[in-house]
């Protein structure tokens, strides 16, 4: 009998539709490992409501909106199974439990979160005890269907590291073995940048390429898309490197070579912003048009998106019962069994 597959756990906020971040950081990756492991996608509503609770309908919008993003860009319900974290309350269960087992410090320490806490308080937003400890949220995630590895983008390194110190520090104190400790895999691009030069496209900068933008909006955005501050004219000798432009071509642009010949005459001044940009808008369109496709197909069939969902949240469930029966074993919380 051949082995069964290790498992993988993924997930994704529902604060917005998916961007070209998610997909060079994350996505292309889960479209790839479907086929060798067993995968759970998970939509992270709980974890959303951790600095949206005051915007609950962008949430239930953004649910169907991922959704039709992973359908779109080819993840297939039939092979992985798509997953509501609320619809799985069992997250809730284990969260709670590991975050008695979880130093304060751990959290404190954290970089990615200490750098989303800024951002909230920098704009006056209320931080909630629940985004504060969202980082041992997704810890619980990853260990419900006891997965092997994460593919995620660089700014979730410290969360599955996280995770792993929590697998060890279980074992010790409960001693016995329930989880595996899970391994990162970062995409091709760990972290993407945004379209206004900012380190990471992202939905709360206001900074991203959608994968649903139309044709228009994508030409306008990469019109305005930030290139070298230092350059004022097309015959002054341009940077090439961490400029935007380069890297969505070297991310985009399948032609490499013609990458390589822009990337030599923009350093010689031979070769202006509008014609690098003209040639970055057409293949980013050709990218996203069959992406565009695949979701107005399955956006006329909703019921059967809305379907995808709630079958994945039962087998989910079906799972995540399993590990809590083995968790809440290994802790003892077994009062009233009867001695066999
Ligand atoms: P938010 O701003 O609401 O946190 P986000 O754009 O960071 O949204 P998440 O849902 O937090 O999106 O991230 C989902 C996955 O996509 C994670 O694995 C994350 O690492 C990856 N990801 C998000 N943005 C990028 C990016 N710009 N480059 C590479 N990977 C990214
Ligand atoms: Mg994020």
């Amino acid at each position: 009998m051949s082995e069964p597959k290790q498992r993988i756990l993924t997930g994704i906020r529902p604060t917005g539709a998916l961007h070209l971040g998610h997909y060079v950081g994350a996505l292309e990756n889960w479209v790839r490992l479907q086929d060798q492991y067993e995968c759970y996608f998970l939509i992270a509503d709980y974890q959303a409501l951790g600095d949206h609770f005051d915007d609950i309908e962008r949430i239930r919008k953004s649910v169907l909106d991922v959704t039709l993003d992973w359908l779109a860009v080819g993840l297939d319900p039939n092979k992985a199974v798509f997953e509501v974290q609320s619809a799985v309350p069992q997250h809730a269960e284990l969260h709670m439990l590991l975050s008695m087992v979880m130093p304060l410090g751990w959290i404190d320490r954290n970089p990615t979160l200490k750098t989303e806490m800024q951002k909230l308080e920098d704009e006056n937003k209320t931080l909630s005890l629940g985004f504060y400890n969202y980082p041992a949220s997704q810890v619980a995630d990853i260990l419900l269907p006891k997965a092997h590895l994460v593919p995620v983008g660089e700014d979730q390194r410290p969360h599955i590291e996280m995770t792993r110190d929590l697998v060890k520090r279980f074992h010790h104190m409960f001693q016995v073995e329930v989880f595996p400790e899970p391994d990162i895999l970062v995409g091709r691009v760990g972290r993407l940048v945004g379209i206004d030069g900012q380190a990471k496209m992202s939905k709360s900068l206001d900074n991203c390429i959608y994968l649903s933008d139309d044709e228009k909006s994508v030409t306008e955005k990469v019109r305005r898309m930030y290139t070298d501050p230092t350059r004022l004219r097309a015959t002054d000798p341009g940077h090439v490197e961490g400029n935007p432009c380069f890297v969505y071509h070297d991310a985009f642009n399948p032609d490499t070579a013609e990458v390589e010949d822009l990337k030599a005459r923009y350093r010689e001044g031979k070769v202006g912003d509008v014609e690098v940009k003209r040639i970055l808008a057409a293949k980013l369109n050709a990218f996203l048009d069959p992406i565009r496709e695949r979701r107005a197909q399955y956006a006329a069939r909703m019921d059967d998106v809305r379907d995808i969902l709630e079958a994945g949240s039962g087998r989910g469930r079906t799972i995540a019962e399993a590990t809590m029966a083995e968790v809440r074993s290994a802790m003892r919380l077994t009062y009233t069994e009867k001695a066999g």
